[in-house]
């Protein structure tokens, strides 16, 4: 396979996900599709700028896109507390 024919745009983001670091991470897409989350290019850590490296759990946010139970639109309760029925608003 000849990887050189692929357009990889790199894009810069912070983690979304809520432990309060707010790593870096870079999105690559290729033709419209995410096809990998990277770790930006390293830079100097230091005491006053520390480098925050992404763990696993943000390093796998590609995944967040492709799983059968994530939203993709606003839902409202629609049963009794607690029934886990919902409907589309
Ligand atoms: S990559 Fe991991 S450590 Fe960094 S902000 Fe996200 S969840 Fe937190």
């Amino acid at each position: 396979m000849d990887v050189t024919a692929y357009s990889v745009e790199r894009i810069p983001f912070t983690c979304t996900l809520d432990c309060g670091s707010r790593c870096e991470l870079v999105a690559c897409v290729s033709e419209g599709a995410l096809i990998r989350i990277d770790t930006p290019p390293g830079r100097i850590d230091t005491i006053e700028r520390p480098r925050l490296v992404p763990c696993a759990r943000g390093r796998a946010h590609g995944r967040l896109q492709t799983v059968p139970e994530r939203l993709i639109q606003p839902l409202r309760g629609a049963g009794p507390r607690g029934s886990d029925q919902f409907e589309a608003v």
